[in-house]
């Protein structure tokens, strides 16, 4: 999208100096939301030129005359860019349209040397399509408009703060770089569902591996457009958009905020301006960057120098069919085959890396509710504190899929798990070989529990007494003495079964 560079300093303006709504006052107001997803296409050559698109090069390197905007130049489009394109469309259940065409959109801007960006207007690539989300509220069909494709600007760099020493500098390095823009029908009601409908777009992009998703680098960024009405009202209220959100937790407090604003500028007897607002993430707040009265006239038209794309039948069949288990039918599958409740299935699928490592597991031997409770347990956990991903898990999927297997067998008890289970981590060995070297198999020979448990109740006669007397509760300090004994390797049903009947 075009204009939506901050400028250089945004002015505190105390004019915008915000009221936020009351609990009551909020209730009273139905909140209507429709996002505009930017997602960079993971393609290893810009869209019109054969430019790389590796990110980090130093500036102006990777530039060719076609994404410089030089005169005379003209672009190819790229057939990598328009195969992702139709691949994250079909992802959100689009239409793909037979012919679509690319379209000048006109404005100026100093990281944009065309002068136009070459993006799609009348005739989008894909139309018609949805998502469907799941927040606490329950299940919601979100309605996605069109998908179209488009050229991404170069990238302006504001410096300094006296103005005889304020700059800008321009880097064309990610000038041409291959976008599609993903609009959403305005059928969000709630941050939350907004928030949801993001992850998941995210989500299907990674797993076609179209894009990578990383949104500190800008690959995914999004525009919000929130309104707000009284409940019952028939017409939706004036929209103000909320521009460049590049991360889920600024998605949701610009949009929270936003709703709150909206609504203390209607309680107060004030109307809401249809305005373009950026996210100051150290404020928390949105502040007005310009009105429609000057919102850009983009002149679009067709671009001559591109002949429009025609995807035939058998092109778009042919891509579908290549297409991986997208998240909402793994998450559903999950569900069904391994009985997982709505949330462990919605975590194991959250990447596809994490759903093929559970299902190895599981392929493993592991129980699959008990494999979902290790990985999203202590797996994740022990990940998570080294900022490790899955796919680099010293652990082995098969390796935790057996481990599971001996809990359910009983070789090993739950306690004895969870002291193999650093060490598997720590060493990357397999289960069998830790309990092994370190001599750690469940004790379950009844001869040898009993053994134990008589010099336990032989060194413990107060404790049996008050046993007898009624006091059962003691059990647990004997069981607990048993366990020491046998350095927590004692089979605890075992123990607790003989203790029982030796006690009377
Ligand atoms: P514009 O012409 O200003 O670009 P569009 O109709 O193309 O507006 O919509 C842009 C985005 O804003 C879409 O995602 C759409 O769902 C959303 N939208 C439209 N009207 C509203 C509204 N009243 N409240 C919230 N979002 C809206
Ligand atoms: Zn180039
Ligand atoms: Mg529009």
């Amino acid at each position: 999208m075009g204009g939506s560079r901050p400028p250089a300093r945004i002015p505190l303006n105390w004019l915008q100096m915000t009221l936020a709504a009351t609990p009551s006052q909020l209730a009273k107001y139905e909140v209507v939301i429709g996002l505009e997803v930017h997602v960079q296409l993971a393609t290893q050559t810009k869209i019109f030129c054969g430019c790389p698109t590796s990110f980090g090069a130093p500036p102006n390197t990777n530039v060719c005359p076609v994404c410089l905007g030089l005169p005379g130049a003209l672009p190819v489009m790229s057939k990598p860019a328009v195969e992702m394109a139709i691949l994250g469309s079909l992802a959100l259940n689009c239409r793909i349209n037979p012919t679509s065409r690319m379209a000048r959109k006109n404005y100026f801007y100093p990281d944009l040397p065309k002068g136009y960006q070459i993006s799609q207007y009348e005739l989008p690539l894909a139309e018609h399509g949805f998502v469907d989300v799941i927040t606490d509220k329950g299940g919601k069909r979100i309605g996605v408009t069109r998908v179209h494709m488009e050229d991404d600007a170069g990238k302006s760099t504001h410096d300094g703060f006296k103005d005889s020493d304020r700059f800008t500098y321009v880097d064309l390095n990610r000038s041409g770089t291959p976008l599609i823009e993903i609009v959403s029908e305005p059928d969000m009601r709630s941050a939350d569902e907004a928030y949801e409908y993001m992850t998941y777009v995210k989500q299907a992009m990674e797993f076609l591996e179209v894009s990578s998703c990383d949104m500190e680098k800008g690959h995914l960024r999004c525009d919000a457009n929130v309104s707000v009405r009284l409940w019952g009202a028939e017409k939706f209220g004036t929209k103000v958009e909320i521009k460049n959100l590049n991360s889920f937790r600024f998605l949701k407090q610009a949009i929270e905020f936003e709703i709150s604003r909206q609504v203390a500028v209607i309680e107060g007897g004030g109307t809401i301006i249809q305005e373009t607002r950026l996210f100051n993430p150290d404020l928390g707040e949105t502040l007005s960057m310009r009105s429609k009265e000057a919102a850009a006239d983009y002149r679009y038209f067709p671009e001559p120098d591109l002949v429009p794309l025609q995807i035939s039948e058998s092109w778009r069949e042919r891509l579908r069919a290549s297409m991986p288990e997208l998240p909402a039918h793994k998450r559903a599958r999950y569900a069904s085959q391994f009985g997982l409740s709505e949330y462990d299935a919605e975590v194991l699928t959250s990447s596809k890396d994490i759903g093929t490592y559970y299902e190895q597991a599981v392929a493993a031997g592991g129980d699959p509710k008990l494999t979902a409770n290790w990985v999203m347990g202590d797996l994740m956990a022990a990940l998570k504190a080294e900022g490790k991903e899955i796919n680099a898990s010293p652990i082995a999927a098969a390796n935790l899929g057996n481990l599971v297997a001996r809990i359910v067998s009983g070789e090993l008890s739950g306690k004895l798990a969870k002291e193999i289970f650093p060490k598997m981590y720590a060493e990357g060995l397999p289960p069998g070989e830790i309990i092994e070297r370190d001599g750690l198999k469940q004790i379950s020979d009844t001869g040898a529990i009993e053994k134990i448990i008589d010099e336990v109740l032989a060194a413990n006669p107060k404790q049996v007494e008050q046993y007898k007397g009624g006091k059962t509760t003691v059990i647990g300090f004997l069981v607990g003495q048993i366990m020491k004994a046998t350095k927590g390797q004692a089979n605890p049903g075992v123990v607790n079964d003989l203790l029982k009947s030796k006690l009377g």
